[in-house]
């Protein structure tokens, strides 16, 4: 390309037991997934269709230090299981679903959720209580090929060794082949797209000098110390 300002390096996390990279595309969450937490923000616990946001790719944050944010004074940690997709396609049926994973991660969606609160308030966007530098935390991506595709096993969150979240993969009420088939409804899915599957009960404030260690069975753990 004759690029009339300098490329960027592709934002891209690294594939656990490998030199190779996993190149990011987009990055989808999906919100109040699991019944617990869509209690804890006031929502409807029920089993409503999923809804989606998004982060841009360079959203991602694979060291572990993260700069404390500007505008907010509550940042919130949320622990989430990622989704990294090898194939995409639109209307793919749950059935199909997994076949297009190329592997999982350890992710934070990580919300300053005292303007998401305002924004919410407002009935204006909360794009930017979410959608911010350094928002998205993840892991190494394992691959699928090694470890399947987890259905249950403990999610967690520790904060200074603090128990701060603690939920298990077959509590979310959309499990992911659900996700990708809504998802792709909407969106033409692409390889290189991550999808942040929802956080369990018990997200919280956290600040500068706290470290958090998060982690999903059979997946791995993340580290992020906020600075
Ligand atoms: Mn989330």
């Amino acid at each position: 390309m004759n690029s009339i300002i300098p490329l960027w390096p592709l934002p891209a996390v690294p594939v656990a037991g490998s030199e190779a990279q996993f190149p990011v595309r987009r990055i989808f969450c999906v919100g109040r997934n699991y019944a617990e937490h869509a209690r804890e923000m006031g929502g409807n616990p029920e089993r409503e269709p999923p809804f989606f946001f998004m982060k841009p790719a360079d959203a991602i944050l694979t060291g572990g230090r993260m700069d404390y944010p500007s505008k907010t004074s509550d940042l919130q940690h949320e622990i989430e299981l990622v989704v990294a997709l090898a194939r995409g396609g639109r209307d793919i049926p749950a059935s199909a679903a997994l076949d297009c994973v190329f592997g999982y991660a350890v992710g934070l969606d990580m919300t300053r959720r005292d303007l998401q609160g305002e924004l919410k308030a407002k009935g204006r966007s909360w794009e930017m209580g979410k959608a911010f530098d350094q928002s998205a935390p993840i892991s190494p991506i394992v691959p699928a090929s090694s470890i399947g595709h987890p259905q249950r096993g403990a999610i967690t969150l520790t904060v200074n060794s603090q128990s701060r979240q603690r939920g298990d993969l077959a509590d979310m009420i959309w499990p992911v082949a659900d996700i990708i088939a809504n998802l792709s409804a909407y969106v033409t899915l692409q390889p290189g797209d991550l999808i942040y599957t929802g956080t369990p009960a018990g997200v919280g404030k956290v600040g500068r000098g706290d470290r958090l260690e998060g982690g999903v069975e059979g997946v791995g753990t993340l580290s992020v110390t906020i600075v």
